[in-house]
Parts: C-alpha cells; sequence; structure tokens
C-alpha cells in the first residue's frame, strides 16, 4: 500500500519486497538511511537478495516514480569539465603514454602519435591505475571509424565529445534538462527522455553505454533490453555500475558511497549484473572489475559525516592519497577475487 504524502517535499515510497532480478526475497541490511550527500528527503530501507547467486541490494520501500526527481533536486553530477590549458611535463608525458597505448590496444588514431617510438603506450603497463583510466576514457571500445555511439545518461556531453574526437558518431541520452541545454550547445544530439520513450530504430547503433545509469533505473532489465533491440548485431554494450559485494562497502558499510540512497535503487553485484545482462538477451558477457579511487575518498568522508557539502569542496589530500592506496592494494585484490572491487563494467555483446 502507497504512503499518504504529507508534505509536498516528501518522496512518496512503496513496498518492494522482491528481487527485480531472480524473484527472491530479501533481507534487510540497512534500516533508516539519509541521503548524506545531496539531503534528499526520507529515511530508507535497504535489502540484499538471500539468493547466493544474485545478492542484489534494494530500496524497500522503493520511492514512486511520480516522485523519483524530488531525490534529485539538490543533485550535482553534470558540470562540464573544463580543459586544463597549462599542464605539466609529467601530465604530458601521461598523455602520450595514453594515446599510444589507446592506439595500440583500441586502434585509436591522434593526429599527434608518435612516429619514432610507436611502443611507448606500453610503459602504461607499468601504471595500472592509470591504465585502468585510460581503459575506462574509451569505456573498452575499440575504434569503429564512423561507429555509431549511444550514451545513456550522458550529462553534459565531455565524454560524447572526446569520443566524436576520436571518430564516433555520437547521440545522447540524459533526463537532467540543463545538462542536455548545455550538451546542444556544444553541438551534440542529445535527447532529454527516457530510452524507452525515444523508440530509436532496431539496429541504430554500434555502441550504447551506461556509466553509472543501470543502478538509478526502475526496470534494469526491461532497460538492458532496450539496449539490445537498438544495438546492431555484433554491436556492444558496456555498462558500469557499484558493486555492492566489495570491498570497499564490506569496510564502510552503510557509508558506502555505491549505496547513494534513495537514487541508486538497485545495487548490482558481479553475478546480478551479469545476470540482468543474460535476461537481457546478451549472449557473450565480460564482467571486469574496476576500482574507483572516488567512491573510497567520498566513502571515507561520509564516514566522518561530512555531508552534502563536500562535492565541488577542496580536496582533502591525506584522504585522497589514502584512496589512491587503498585502490593500489584493491586492484592487486581483484587479481585474486575480480568481485572485491568497488565497481564492475560488463562488455556484452549482441
Ligand atoms: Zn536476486
Amino acid at each position: 500500500m502507497m504512503t499518504e504524502s504529507i508534505d509536498a517535499a516528501e518522496i512518496r515510497a512503496e513496498p518492494y519486497p522482491t528481487c527485480t532480478i531472480c524473484g527472491r526475497e530479501g533481507e534487510f541490511i540497512y534500516f533508516e538511511q539519509q541521503d548524506r550527500m545531496f539531503d534528499a528527503p526520507g529515511e530508507w530501507n535497504l535489502k540484499q537478495c538471500t539468493n547466493e547467486q544474485c545478492r542484489l541490494v534494494w530500496l524497500d520501500p522503493m520511492p514512486i516514480k511520480e516522485d523519483i526527481g524530488k531525490a534529485y533536486a539538490h543533485y550535482y553530477t553534470h558540470t562540464s569539465q573544463s580543459n586544463e590549458r597549462h599542464v605539466g611535463m609529467l601530465k604530458r608525458i601521461y598523455f602520450l603514454l595514453k594515446r599510444e597505448y589507446l592506439t595500440s590496444k583500441y586502434n585509436y588514431q591522434f593526429k599527434s602519435n608518435s612516429l619514432l617510438i610507436p611502443c611507448i603506450g606500453q610503459f602504461l603497463y607499468l601504471f595500472p591505475l592509470r591504465r585502468a583510466e585510460a581503459d575506462g576514457e574509451v569505456r573498452f571500445l575499440n575504434a569503429v571509424p564512423s561507429g555509431k555511439l549511444l550514451d545513456v545518461g550522458c550529462g553534459s556531453g565531455d565524454w560524447l565529445l572526446s569520443m566524436r574526437e576520436l571518430g564516433w558518431e555520437v547521440t545522447g541520452v540524459d533526463f537532467d534538462e540543463s545538462a542536455v541545454k548545455e550538451g546542444r550547445e556544444r553541438g551534440l544530439t542529445v535527447y532529454c527522455e527516457n530510452l524507452e520513450q525515444l523508440n530509436f530504430p532496431n539496429e541504430s547503433f554500434d555502441a550504447v553505454c551506461l556509466n553509472h545509469v543501470i543502478e538509478h533505473v526502475y526496470d534494469p532489465v526491461r532497460t538492458l533490453k532496450e539496449c539490445a533491440r537498438i544495438l546492431r548485431p555484433g554491436g556492444k554494450l558496456v555498462v558500469s555500475t557499484p558493486n555492492g559485494s566489495s570491498l570497499g562497502h564490506r569496510i564502510y558499510k552503510k557509508y558506502w558511497r555505491g549505496l547513494e540512497p534513495p537514487r541508486h535503487l538497485h545495487i548490482f553485484s558481479f553475478q546480478s549484473i551479469h545476470q540482468a545482462i543474460s535476461l537481457a538477451g546478451f549472449q557473450k558477457t565480460t564482467v571486469m572489475p574496476q576500482v574507483a579511487d572516488s567512491i573510497i575518498y567520498e566513502s571515507h568522508l561520509l564516514r566522518r559525516g561530512w555531508q552534502s557539502s563536500f562535492v565541488g569542496a577542496r580536496r582533502q589530500w591525506l584522504i585522497w592519497f589514502f584512496a589512491r592506496f587503498f585502490c593500489k592494494a584493491e586492484l592487486l585484490l581483484t587479481k585474486w577475487k575480480p568481485s572485491l572491487a568497488d565497481c564492475v563494467t560488463v562488455i556484452a555483446v549482441k
């Protein structure tokens, strides 16, 4: 039964007793959690699926669709990044290594590729965190000249701009009107609607990306099925999302940044995201660990009680160095047990 709204700011919610992926009941893991980051109203209980082969985490009760916009009233995600004009020598070397790495691994072509030492990109293998950043910058996508790319949850389009420079024909979707407006002013094709409502023709895209989006949607399998429909045969789906079975979650528990109630409706594990993508009809699926120093950094801040105001605030360097160190250790651990990573990226081929 739906709860009655008392004041206009309240987010109404309804019971959500069973797992949307496997249908099992869940057990409560946290009660009465508030939004520690963006001050959305309400207190939220989180459940975890009791199926060991699933372990999805979700909100029960869950905000009703009509009210979920209130959870984003103070949400800050989509400001475009300014390009750094003045970069130091170390950064210049990193950019050079990264370009050569992206050329050798993903076949991207840059105007300024080095002709003398084309193998210098291999040096990035000595710096696994930097290499992971470079992989993430192209979301593990090989170059497809004039390939059609859709970014669901594109914000103001920073990533789309960089992928357009690498030869992709890019399109974006986002529900944030101001971000969409900014993206359009930058010359991008961006839609401000739900993916399903847009009803793209069958087999429209060579790649569809959902970067930290799937945890926000009500019916993840339905959204993933829509991605399958609009991908051409052989096209790639790339989904990144927080991993609820991670080491970070085990350590920071209710303060773990990946939980983010009430905007994260479902928090996946390695098994549940794999299962969701299989249910959507994808056959060949690769599930990969991804470490994220920002998740550890922000979890640490949340545990210290630095609520909401930390977004956009000056960096706490000591904690940031700790987060970098933590991620390096986590990266080593994921060689032994991949599901300890704080994020998971799935690449699925239609
Ligand atoms: Zn389940």
